[in-house]
């Protein structure tokens, strides 16, 4: 039964049933570093609400997980002085999706050979 609340991975994270580093939480949203860093600071951001992806996104899962983001990408800035931050998403399994729970990428960037892009 894939894709359903009850086996989505950031669904069992959400709710404590697996553990992440988590670097913010509220109400409505969660952010916890990427299982796989692709740079240092590699993290994930995720409304509470388990919405699939873009698609199926209402207006106000958007804009109180959007509000959280300036925050968190300024605690990374913080933490890890990086010269820039990339914020990707990917929605659909033909454009990389491979988690089925709606997330951005935030990705600090340190300059050229930092790994990624
Ligand atoms: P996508 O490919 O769907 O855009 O990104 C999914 C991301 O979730 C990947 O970067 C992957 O490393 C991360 N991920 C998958 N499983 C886990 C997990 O159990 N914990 C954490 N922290 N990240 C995960
Ligand atoms: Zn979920």
């Amino acid at each position: 039964m894939p894709h359903t609340v009850d086996d989505c991975i950031f669904c069992k994270i959400i709710r404590g049933e697996i553990p992440a580093a988590k670097v913010y939480e509220d109400e409505n949203a969660v952010a916890f570093f990427d299982i796989s860093q692709v740079t240092k600071g590699h993290t994930l951001v995720i409304p509470k609400n388990h919405v699939e992806n873009i698609f199926e996104m209402e207006a106000e899962t958007s804009s109180t997980l959007f509000a959280t983001v300036p925050k968190i990408a300024n605690a990374l800035k913080a933490e890890f002085e990086p010269a820039g931050l990339n914020i990707l998403n990917n929605n659909g399994k033909q454009a990389g999706q491979s988690v089925f729970h709606y997330h951005l990428h935030l990705i600090p960037r340190y300059g050229k050979g930092d790994g990624f892009g």
